[in-house]
């Protein structure tokens, strides 16, 4: 079968590789399924590993099969597997315990404290940028029908999910928290993403990019949900507290670290910034106002958390939210899928969409592997 791969940390070294299709007897507790691919998103990870600054080929290979943001259909199961059918469609996570720390133990590896961690198509696994894919079925999430169309959008959704369940386990140090408004910081697909899970929750929410409001699709799209948008060149984050007040929450996914001192003195008394972007970077920042930082922090009880990958419970959060929104919202979620690609052979165009996204108004790329 055909796959995408790349030699990790070479730049620009994706490829287009012909390799086995793979059986489910190579799970050997019966709970092995076979999932035929029918889309694969692409996001800024992927960009960076084909870049060659990120990215783990698997032990015995000199290449990774790309793709972790997955869609597909269940085309064979194990004779253990009773919670999925031939036909469910399904998304399948990302992170798998391999390493020896305990929360790897416990389920929890989303959490890992190892510094190698196994991931598909970002580290050391194979990921789904293939025709075919094997997984047990612990790791597969079962997708209804009605969302099929935008059910490449979970994975992605998922790290907001787990990103929202951690500031909600750590403010129950507050015994009322009764949230109101929140900024997202980035509004590309992972930024309207947050902006939508936080609709769903009621939040008063307002998203902030760089790119000016008129004929920008994103801005369109908080708007059509009911956030607001501005340009930080037209007000930027810590002003706009002066007018909409300061934030309950505030969401950090640019990649632009310098902007998360600038939303630390956005946060409301017991507000809580989480931070989602990994930035590869070396980049440095000075006139950084650290006594006022430290003294908002200690004064005002606020909160600081960084957040990666997701476990099944974000997973399945995200779910209901897509089938919420979907609901509410008919249609939003699919004006964020703007660039479908099809076929894995055409994945150069993938790169050249992911690489000069602006330019194509792009928010959402991805292969359409097979039709849903
Ligand atoms: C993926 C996560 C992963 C993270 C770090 C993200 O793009 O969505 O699943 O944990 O990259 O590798």
């Amino acid at each position: 079968m055909k796959a995408v791969a790349v030699r990790p940390k070479k730049k620009n070294s994706t490829f287009l590789v012909e390799i086995e299709t793979p059986k489910i007897e190579e799970i050997n507790n019966g709970r092995g399924v076979l999932v035929e691919v029918l889309r694969v998103g692409a996001c800024g990870t992927d960009r960076e590993i084909n870049n060659g600054e990120y990215g783990v080929a698997p032990s015995d290979f000199d290449f990774l099969v790309l793709g972790h943001e997955n869609f597909g259909r269940v085309v064979e199961i194990g004779e253990d597997v009773k919670d999925l059918n031939i036909g469910n469609y399904i998304v399948g996570t990302v992170r798998r315990p391999c390493g020896s720390s305990v929360y790897d133990k416990i389920g929890e590896q989303d959490f890992t404290t190892d510094d190698k961690y196994y991931e598909r198509g970002i580290s050391r696994l194979h990921g789904y940028m293939a025709e075919f894919f094997v997984e047990d079925a612990e790791y597969l999430i079962k997708i209804p029908p009605a969302i099929a169309e935008i059910g490449v959008l979970l994975e992605p959704l998922s790290i907001i999910e787990k990103g929202l369940k951690q500031a909600a386990d750590i403010q129950e140090r507050l015994k009322i928290w009764h949230p109101k408004t929140a900024a997202v910081l980035g509004v590309g697909n992972v930024g309207l993403l947050t902006v939508m899970a936080l609709r769903m929750r009621g939040y008063e929410v307002h998203g902030f990019g760089r790119q000016p409001r008129d004929g920008y699709l994103n801005a369109e799209l908080c708007e059509a949900i009911g956030a607001t948008y501005d340009s930080t060149d037209d007000l930027p984050l810590i002003k706009s507290t002066k007018k909409y007040g300061e934030y309950d929450l505030v969401f950090e996914c640019t990649g632009y670290s310098p902007i998360i001192f600038d939303a630390m003195q956005s946060l409301n008394e017991n507000g809580i910034l989480i931070l989602a972007s990994v930035t590869g970077g070396e980049r440095k920042t000075d006139q950084v106002p650290s006594d006022k930082i430290n003294q908002m922090f200690v004064l005002g009880n606020r909160a600081m958390v960084g957040t990666v990958n997701a476990g099944r419970e974000h997973f399945e959060m995200g779910v209901k939210d897509l089938a919420l929104c979907e609901a509410m919202h008919p249609g939003w979620l699919g004006r964020m899928m703007t660039h479908k690609v099809e076929g894995l052979e055409n994945y150069e165009k993938v790169f050249e969409i992911l690489n000069n996204s602006a330019e194509h108004k792009a928010i959402k790329t991805y292969f359409e592997v097979a039709k849903i």
